[in-house]
């Protein structure tokens, strides 16, 4: 018998086993008490209706005000003094104090009927001039109606979460869209918050689920019902497959978290090269001390860039030397600390001082000791000085973007051949000579540490995923080991586990103790 067939004879005796494996629909709002997370979305006063400044606060030319829950519509009414508009559409109206009718503003409004609305709750939206007084002013009148309270952070998505309009990847992917800094940020939030990982988790879940009920209804029915061990067989295929899948999305090398994040690059080298004067290069502002004095900057120094669209985290550090100082010799062993934990490192060589030969490069690379592994780019700096080497550094091609990522144990690609070593490039910080290649060369490896964020299957963003993925993973292992094993009752269990584990990273069981933190992070009015 076939495998449809197989659960086809057994669908109506095991109704019990089908229904102990199919969770309830995802999505739909209806969900609640049946151990999905969403229910307990807005434990606080889920009758009330909340109202925040959605927009930035401070001084703008408009300033949006919204307002959540079923007396959104009153509110609106209150302050227009007239019925709300059609639904979805923008009406401009005289904007009043409820209590005195004196005018307050006029603006446009919004009204959004739930549940086709952001939260899924009757929602109303006022656009209003964006002075202080004026948002001031409308927002005391809607904390004077009666059942409206100001919403807490993030209390708007919250709501939409527990209506079912979004999962908590796809929140968790809002909240990344508000805080992008970058294009590639931007993009990665934004595939995040339509779905793209959600989907992705879902269509996992759903072929555990599957495979549950299938095991499920092959327990209790394959001896008088005569369910084939090729049911057994195809769940162990699935589970296989499912397994390489998600080991494949593990080990994507961080790509989404580093995007999210930002890359931490490190700058290092001998005290004086110019690695001071590289941060201040790069940041376009004088961040750092620049100084003739070697062993100036001895704690680690850090700031914020957009590279070509990818977010990078600088640290200058203090020169990697013997320092006999106390103080900075704390400040080497802050560099060194440092430089394990970087995804990049930036060494900075005075071009004055290497040969410019391969081996003596390589040589003054391997003095420093950085950490072997990590990816590298290595400048050899005040190219200015160089006069008559200049030309034969560059000749031995230390300018100009190598296309490999190399760590920091290769010697450099001085000799231009590809694999050698890192990419090297000449620079002048006091002229600026050589900026264009090295921000072509630094945009290069971000792009290979973070991935186009359009490309192939969405990214890991956050730890949270990866805890719950690695453990998904580890019950899938265990349902492989059991083999042929006759416990399959056992097995059913692994997979049970392991459907609960992805269910927690969407927020459809047992999410409960991350909502706090997850909707914490959100500003007032989200
Ligand atoms: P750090 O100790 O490695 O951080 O080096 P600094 O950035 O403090 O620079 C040390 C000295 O080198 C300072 O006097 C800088 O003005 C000088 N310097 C830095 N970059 C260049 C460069 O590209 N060309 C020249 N001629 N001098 C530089």
């Amino acid at each position: 018998m076939a495998l449809s067939g197989a659960v086809r004879a057994a669908r109506g005796r095991c109704a019990r086993a089908l229904r102990s494996a199919v969770p309830p629909a995802a999505g739909t709002g209806a969900t609640r008490g049946t151990g999905d997370t969403r229910g307990t979305g807005a434990t606080r006063g889920t009758g009330d209706t909340i109202f925040a400044l959605s927009s930035a606060p401070g001084r703008c030319g408009v300033a949006v005000i919204r307002a959540s829950g079923p007396g959104s519509g009153a509110a609106l009414r209150s302050l227009t003094g007239t019925p709300e508009p059609p639904p979805r559409v923008m009406a401009l109206r005289r904007i009043q104090d409820p209590q005195t009718t004196e005018t307050l503003d006029r603006g446009l409004v919004v009204w959004f009927p739930g549940p086709r609305s952001f939260t899924g709750e009757d929602c109303a939206e006022l656009h209003v001039h964006g002075g202080p007084a004026v948002v001031s002013g409308v927002l005391r009148a809607l904390g004077r109606l009666p059942g409206l309270r100001p919403a807490e952070p993030g209390e708007f998505t919250r709501r939409a979460f527990a209506h079912g309009k979004l999962d908590l990847t796809a929140a968790e992917g809002l909240r990344d869209l508000i805080g992008a800094e970058t294009e590639a940020q931007r993009r990665q939030a934004l595939r995040q918050m339509e779905g793209d990982l959600g989907r992705l988790y879902q269509r996992w879940s759903h072929a555990l689920t599957q495979a549950l009920a299938h095991l499920e209804a092959y327990i209790d029915f394959s001896e008088d019902d005569n369910v084939e061990e090729e049911v057994l067989t195809q769940v162990r295929v699935t589970v296989r497959a499912l397994l390489q899948e998600l080991r494949g999305h593990l080990r994507d090398g961080r790509r989404g978290e580093l995007l999210r994040g930002g890359v931490r690059a490190v700058i290092a080298g001998p005290p004086n090269v110019g690695k001071s004067s590289l941060l201040n290069l790069l940041c376009r502002r004088p961040a750092a001390i620049v100084s003739p004095m070697a062993g100036t900057t001895r704690d680690v120094l850090e700031v914020a860039l957009d590279i070509g669209g990818y977010p990078l985290v600088l640290s200058d550090t203090a020169g990697l030397r013997q320092a006999t100082d106390p103080v900075e010799r704390e400040g080497v062993a802050r560099a060194r600390a440092r430089l394990c934990q970087a995804d990049l490192v930036l060494a900075v060589l005075d071009a004055t001082l290497v040969p410019p030969t391969p081996v003596a490069l390589e040589a003054a690379l391997a003095a420093l000791e950085l950490p072997p592994g990590t990816p590298c780019v290595l400048v050899l700096n005040k190219a200015d000085l160089l006069g008559g080497h200049g030309g034969s550094l560059s000749a031995t091609g230390a300018q100009g973007p190598p296309t490999t990522l190399l760590s920091c144990g290769g010697s450099p690609s001085a000799t231009g051949a590809q694999g050698q070593g890192p990419p090297a490039t000449l620079l002048s910080c006091k002229t600026g000579e050589g900026l264009e290649v090295l921000l072509e060369l630094l945009t290069q490896q971000l792009a290979q540490l973070c991935g186009d964020p359009l490309l192939g299957s969405p990214s890991l963003t956050q730890s949270r995923h990866s805890r719950h993925l690695g453990a998904c993973a580890a019950a899938l292992e265990r349902f492989g080991d059991l083999g042929d094993s006759r416990d399959l009752a056992v097995a059913a269990e692994q997979l049970r586990v392991a459907r609960r584990e992805l269910g927690r990273i969407t927020g459809h069981v047992g999410a409960e103790d991350v909502l706090d933190i997850i909707f914490r992070d959100f500003c007032v009015g989200k």
